[in-house]
């Protein structure tokens, strides 16, 4: 068994999808070192265990709406594009996505996925609540205003096996999607608070090629964002790009046939806000991604530093991708505290494709740059109490809530410190 780019072996003995809640419950309490996989997207070893993999994809609770609290319950292993989909079917959303729907609700939320826009934060902070089997079988819910609360959202897979999802919702909502291309970095830089509030979600592609120019990736909600001036018209300009006529990829030399909709198609929030359409192969596939979330203030700087790194980033990457994201409180996650940026980088997977990775880290993390937990980085574990201020009180909830290490891997021993008891290295 692989992850989703193929890259990670993983080490379990099996895959367990139980098909009711207490089979569910009887296979946590009994297993000597378990973990949680949703649909192995993440680019890391942070879903891997030598142990038994668990799926909660077989559980099949229905999605259960309170439109006066505007909250739904959804079952934690579907996939974020299905539960989007029923969403809006009966007339609700939640207030993003991220660039693709095929991941699981619980995959998205225990990693702090984020997607785009000034006025968003990350999927997790949607959360208001979780339903979790700790690690002796029984089955907690922890909702907002919980102590514990603001820990355990963005929480690793370390807590226990998330069954169901509590998301803050809102009456659906519909987007126009507008591609400009040829938009250059100095433009982008000269103009970064402008471009980004353009619209309820931007995002800047580029190769870093000599030419450091890139395109913007505009989704504006219908009847809240105003147009931009000849927005519609053939041959409109804006930041010294011209609007696309033609279906565009993030990746170059892809075919744009995978990706929602664009030329201002009015479409239903979650067939706009995210790249790639739900029953296609998102992105390149044949990848490893990197993803560092920096403080909004010293975006513009660090833009500006890695263009120093462009000759080397370019032969080696498929696209990079500038988002923003509104602070939220949520101890790991890569937005805790203040405005970020996302600085993302789609490798291609060919030998010598992460060397740059330390230099990357160096840069971005003395500016308190947090990789993203599931995809490649090289921040040493001993850095990161540093980024993330909460870090310490994250390990004492994992320590408190799983005694034995039961949920523990490699990945989440280096990160919160070894228990020799269940180490899962060979
Ligand atoms: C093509 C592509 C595009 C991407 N785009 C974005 C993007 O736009 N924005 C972004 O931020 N990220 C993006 N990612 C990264 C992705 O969102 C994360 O890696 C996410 O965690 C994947 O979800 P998953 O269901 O595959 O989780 P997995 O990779 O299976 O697991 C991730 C973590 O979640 C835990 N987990 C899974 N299920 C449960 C459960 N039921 N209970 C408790 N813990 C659980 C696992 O133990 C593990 O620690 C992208 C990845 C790919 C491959």
């Amino acid at each position: 068994m692989r992850n989703w780019s193929g890259h990670v072996e993983f080490k379990s003995t099996r895959v367990e999808v139980p098909a009711t809640l207490g089979e569910l419950q009887l296979l946590v309490a009994s297993s000597p070192l378990i973990r949680a996989l949703g649909t192995a997207h993440s680019f890391n070893a942070i879903a891997d265990t030598a142990g038994v993999h668990v799926s909660v994809a077989g559980l099949g609770s229905p999605i259960e709406i309170d439109s006066e609290a505007c909250v739904a319950w959804v079952p934690a292993g579907m996939r974020y594009g299905e539960a989007a989909r029923l969403l809006d079917a009966q007339g609700w959303a939640v207030p993003n996505m991220a660039s693709l729907g095929h991941i699981s609700i619980a995959g998205t939320i225990a990693t702090g996925t984020h997607g785009s826009g000034d006025r968003n934060q990350t999927l997790s902070a949607s959360v208001a609540g979780i339903e979790t089997v700790t690690a002796s079988g029984e089955l907690i819910t922890i909702t907002e205003g919980d102590p514990d609360f603001e820990g355990s959202v963005v929480a690793l897979g370390a807590l226990g096996v998330t069954t169901r999802v509590l998301l803050r919702i809102e009456p659906r909502f519909e987007v126009r999607q507008f591609v400009f291309d040829g938009v250059t970095h100095a433009a982008l830089l000269d103009r970064f608070d402008e471009a980004f509030s353009s619209a309820y979600s931007v995002s800047f592609f580029t190769c870093w090629a000599p030419d450091l120019t890139g395109k913007i990736w505009m989704k504006r909600r219908e009847g809240v964002d105003a147009p931009l001036a000849g927005e519609q018209s053939a041959g409109a300009s804006w930041m010294g790009g011209q609007l696309a006529h033609g279906k565009r990829h993030p990746l170059p030399d892809h075919d744009g046939v995978h990706c929602t909709e664009q030329q201002g198609a009015l479409l239903p929030w979650h067939e706009a806000l995210p790249h790639f359409k739900l029953d296609f192969t998102p992105s390149s596939g044949d990848e490893l991604q990197t993803e560092y979330l920096v403080p909004r203030s010293e975006a513009v700087r660090l833009l500006g530093a890695l263009e120093s790194l462009a000759p080397r980033i370019h032969p080696h990457l498929h696209v990079s991708e500038i988002r923003t994201m509104r602070a939220d409180n949520l101890w790991l996650s890569g937005a805790h505290g203040r405005d970020t940026v996302g600085i993302h980088f789609t490798w291609k997977k060919v030998p010598d494709a992460l060397e740059l990775l330390p230099e990357i880290d160096a840069l971005l993390g003395a500016a308190g740059g947090r990789p993203h937990w599931g995809k490649l980085y090289s921040a040493s574990p001993e850095s990161l109490p540093r980024r993330y201020p909460r870090f310490g009180d994250f390990a004492a909830l994992a320590n408190r809530m799983d005694p034995g290490g039961k949920f523990r891997n490699d990945n989440l021993d280096a990160l919160l410190g070894a228990r020799e008891e269940h180490s899962d290295r060979p």
